[in-house]
């Protein structure tokens, strides 16, 4: 086993029984050997730095119906905001007075006719802070409307594929998703030159070792700048409420093997994986991990966009807390970078060129 981790360091590539062998083998010396190749890789590659991102959650309006969100359209327990554009610029002048320099506005899937909204709120950050990087997370859009957002000046967004499996996909959705959508939305984002990043949550209900070779043998030929996975964690107002939690031990090796696949690519340690872990946070830089996202939204409606039970939005999980942060990390010899951590070699008007990923 511990072979397939030095030809995967190595070669960046396994085969499917490759990938499957090291998905499916007990928790040990190998496994450990392969989350510590793969925090050598990012530390080889970033240093002892870990980059943060001020996470701004605009809305928990949605009109998509995902079956194991805690958001999704159906749930009429949600009690719905969309933040000001004041409350968003607020917040990213918090997070920018923090030291901030990438705020990622995330969200439900607004009304379609909210794009202009959205297209003079990335025009105004943009124009407030030129220095700063900025990400979306804000679901399927058309290609016009993603290139409008471009123009306006973000630059990056973060898509999830959910799974690369066609059945596993229509178990985790309502019949009127389309995954060919999804897939399309990523191919648009990365045509147009965003820095892309998907992945998937890991251990979703039906969720089996050959999907996940699936995934992860697409987002080989994506090649995406970021791959955000986290554990699958139920929601009590969702048809999945009733499904097991995922692993993080299966999320953290899975952070290692991308790490080994990618070893330039943006990873975070994710809220969701910190949010089922004490020391999930941890768990993850120790896999590879390199990125962090802390809350910045308004504290009145972080309860809110609550996407799965017991999500994780305060101390070190939230910008107020990034002293908290910085005195976790320092004991295993990080501490955070401040920089925009742009994935290395990007050019925005060549998205073929990631060779170097
Ligand atoms: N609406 C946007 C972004 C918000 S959801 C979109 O669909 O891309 C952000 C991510 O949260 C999703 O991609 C999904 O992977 C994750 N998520 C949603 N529900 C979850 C749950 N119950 N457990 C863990 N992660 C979840």
């Amino acid at each position: 086993m511990k072979q397939l981790v030095d030809i995967l360091r190595d070669s960046h590539h396994l085969n499917a029984n490759g990938y499957a062998a090291l998905l499916s083998a007990p928790e040990g010396d190998a496994t450990a050997y392969l989350r510590q190749q793969a925090q050598q890789v990012a530390v080889d590659s970033f240093g002892h730095g870990i980059f943060v991102r001020g996470l701004v959650e605009v809305t928990n309006v949605c009109r998509n119906d995902c079956l194991y969100c805690g958001i999704r359209r159906s749930n009429t327990h949600v009690e719905r905001y969309t933040l000001t554009h004041d409350q968003v610029m607020q917040s990213c002048e918090a997070g920018y007075r923090l030291g901030f320099s990438t705020f990622v506005l995330q969200g439900g899937e607004l009304p379609r006719d909210k794009a202009q909204w959205i297209e003079q709120l990335v025009a105004d950050i943009k124009a407030s802070w030129p220095e700063c990087a900025i990400t979306l997370s804000l679901g399927e859009w058309s290609y016009e409307v993603y290139k409008r957002w471009l123009e306006a000046g973000a630059d990056r967004y973060l898509l999830r594929h959910e799974t690369h499996n066609p059945a596993h996909y229509a178990m985790l959705h309502p019949a009127n998703m389309s995954q060919q959508n999804r897939l399309q939305c990523l191919e648009a984002l990365k045509e147009l030159g965003y820095q892309v990043g998907t992945g998937i949550m890991v251990g979703s209900p039906g969720q089996t070792v050959d999907h996940l070779v699936e995934d992860i043998q697409y987002i080989e030929r994506l090649k995406p700048h970021m791959i955000g996975l986290g554990p699958f964690v139920p929601h009590h107002d969702t048809p999945l409420a009733h499904h097991p939690t995922g692993s993080a031990d299966l999320t953290t090796r899975l952070y290692a093997i991308f790490r080994l696949m990618f070893p330039k690519a943006l990873i975070p340690s994710t809220t969701a994986l910190n949010s089922i872990h004490p020391e999930g946070r941890l768990m993850g830089i120790r896999a590879g991990a390199n990125v962090v996202m802390p809350n910045l939204s308004p504290a009145a409606v972080r309860d809110r966009y609550s996407l799965y039970d017991g999500k994780a939005s305060t101390h070190a999980e939230a910008a107020e807390g990034i002293n908290q942060l910085e005195q976790q990390l320092a004991p295993i010899g990080y501490h955070i970078d401040w920089g925009r951590g742009d994935a290395p070699n990007f050019c925005k008007n060549n998205s073929h060129n990631m060779n170097n990923l």
